[in-house]
């Protein structure tokens, strides 16, 4: 072979491999938006080498950026800075690194800090603040007022952490209803990391607190992350009427929130319900059944989450599977057949599923229904 074409053909390579390797795409999470709001993909619980995170803050945005969220909140301890003989701690600086990184990803990023104190109250994230170094407080009690003084979000973290609570199971303290009553207190993480606590979600529907649901991350993401497939960081979704941190902000007093972590959603029935409303759809409602024949109804799934359908009523003029997932982006079959081939009406069903993996509350999984007109036309015996 000519000398000349082998070093052409080496430096193709080299080119195509350098501009692979320089490469940063983004995968979306898709998530349909509802009602007149966006939904938008967040994580308001993470930590850089200025608490005892492993990362350095302008790393965060870009690993939101490729894991398809819009914002995240960075916050760091106060109270716990081991990095701290390395690291000049400065409580606003994750925040003053990390949003030009942001602002160049369209990743919007807010200011926030964690009190971190003992239980009672435990962790508590304050986010939208000005200036987080004033929560250095002795008292508790002072850091959440400081916090309130500058208009922060408010929210209890992990409360059934293991290291605060040895059974898991999170406690509700004398010291929660001082701050829900001082309106220090505006929602609690319903899954934090890979814990869930079913009990947090019932009292955020019962308290009117608004559901979260963060990674907590002190890793580089994807040493924590996504090391084997279906393995996606928690997300908390915030239903905003903009991408904005404004909107954000907003959307959060006001509780529109739900929790999307392990392929399930947690949160009030009317977001997720929508959801799913506008993740599904099916092909046609009215349908021909010859005798004892099946004809197919098609689910599409237009949503990254595999929805999982137990049937929950029966009937006597129809069989049918009583278990099907709607898979992830993808349609899928559902046979019906007729149990009469002398059969002759029109008769209407109203097809009723448990969705297996969305949650109305603590102990309920959201229910959804699908009409169907159907044409019963008896069939001759051979
Ligand atoms: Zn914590
Ligand atoms: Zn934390």
């Amino acid at each position: 072979m000519n000398k000349n074409f082998i070093a052409f053909a080496l430096f193709l390579i080299l080119i195509n491999y350098s501009l692979s390797a320089q490469t940063r795409a983004r995968t979306e999470i898709n998530i349909p938006d509802i009602m007149d709001y966006k939904t938008l993909k967040c994580d308001f619980h993470m930590h850089t080498v200025f608490s005892d995170g492993l990362v350095w803050p302008s790393i965060r945005p870009e690993e939101a950026w490729r894991q398809g969220l819009d914002a995240i909140a960075l916050t760091d301890h106060i109270e716990y800075t081991p990095h701290k003989d390395d690291i000049n701690i400065n409580f606003n600086r994750p925040y003053e690194i990390a949003k030009p990184a942001g602002d160049k990803l369209d990743i919007i990023v807010i200011k926030g800090s964690e009190i971190t104190r003992g239980m009672p109250p435990g962790h508590c994230n304050a986010i939208f603040l000005t200036d987080a170094s004033k929560l250095i407080q002795d008292d508790w009690r002072d850091a959440f007022k400081e916090a309130k003084k500058q208009d922060a979000f408010i929210f209890w973290n992990h409360p059934g952490w293991k290291s605060q609570q040895p059974d898991g199971i999170s406690k509700w303290y004398e010291e929660h209803t001082w701050l829900l009553k001082n309106n220090m207190l505006n929602g609690i993480e319903v899954v934090n990391e890979r814990d869930y606590y079913p009990e947090v979600f019932q009292w955020c529907l019962d308290k009117n607190l608004t559901i979260l649901c963060n990674t907590d991350v002190h890793d580089p993401v994807q040493m924590f992350w996504e090391i084997h497939d279906h393995d996606f960081r928690p997300v908390t979704l915030v239903f905003a009427k903009e991408k904005t941190e404004a909107s954000i902000k907003e959307a959060l007093f006001a509780g529109r929130t739900a929790a999307y972590a392990t392929n399930s959603l947690f949160g009030k029935e009317q977001f997720v319900r929508q959801i799913f409303n506008n993740s599904v759809s099916i092909n046609k409602t009215d349908l021909v059944i010859n005798g004892k024949r099946s004809v197919n109804i098609m689910f599409k799934n237009d949503s990254d989450i595999d929805y999982k359908l137990v049937s929950k009523n029966k009937f006597e003029e129809l069989s049918f599977n009583d278990e099907i997932t709607l898979y992830a982006n993808k349609t899928v079959i559902l046979s019906l057949r007729g149990t009469s081939n002398e059969k002759s009406d029109i008769q209407k069903f109203e097809l009723l599923f448990e969705v297996q993996n969305i949650k109305i509350n603590s102990e309920e999984n959201l229910m959804v229904s699908f009409p169907l007109n159907i044409t019963f036309v008896p069939v001759e015996k051979m």
